[in-house]
């Protein structure tokens, strides 16, 4: 068994990290937090994230970048606002866990089995191509690049019926004005 290094040393901590969450997340509060745990006793999916909203909290302001992008927390978190809302100190937490996909996306440095960061990204990715989401499509890349072809073998009957019924089609969704949407979305890389 590898006996794994738990301790970090002052030097290895990133210490603009916080800014950059900061900026990313358009929260100013975050230095204010007094770690009470309101955040992580109202998370309905805290029991399943390897660090609650609490710790991700201290990670990012004490500069543990590797732990909070590569955590699985900020991917259980459906965005609930709850601890946003509750929190005592203003936080903006739901916000800093939308910042942290960005960057972990940004960095590639998710866990590229896990389900949810794969579909994120397959999603976005047709999204800017077509302009739409093709659900049938996006769920086929998913158990693909997910490398999960068992689940996709379960999954098939459901997605029989489903096109039977006409809730679900082989055909790829796309806008007509595809330009457009290069253009505005060309923008908004820019302005961030
Ligand atoms: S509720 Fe706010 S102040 Fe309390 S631990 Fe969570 S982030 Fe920090
Ligand atoms: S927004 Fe995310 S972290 Fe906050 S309470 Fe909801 S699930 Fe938990």
């Amino acid at each position: 068994m590898e006996i794994q290094r738990k301790v970090k040393y002052e030097e290895e901590l990133d210490r603009t990290f916080s800014e950059v969450i900061k900026t990313m997340s358009g929260d100013n509060e975050l230095d204010h937090c007094i770690q009470c745990g309101t955040c992580s006793s109202s998370c309905p999916m805290s029991v399943y994230m390897d660090y609650p909203p609490r710790k991700i909290i201290a990670l990012v302001k004490n500069g543990f970048k590797d732990e909070a992008l590569r955590s699985f927390t900020i991917w259980l978190c459906p965005s609930c606002y709850t601890c946003q809302v509750r929190c005592p100190a203003k936080i903006k937490i739901t916000d800093v866990m939308y910042a942290l996909k960005r960057l972990a996306i940004q960095e590639k440095v998710y866990p590229s089995r896990f389900s949810i960061p794969v579909l994120d990204r397959e999603m976005s990715k047709m999204i800017a191509k077509n302009g739409r989401n093709s659900e049938l499509w996006v769920v086929l890349k998913l158990y693909l690049k997910s490398r999960k072809p068992l689940g996709l073998l379960k999954m098939a009957p459901m997605g029989l019926k489903l096109m039977k019924t006409g809730r679900m089609s082989l055909k790829k969704e796309s806008i007509k004005d595809k330009k457009q949407l290069r253009t505005l979305l060309k923008a908004l890389k820019e302005e961030a």
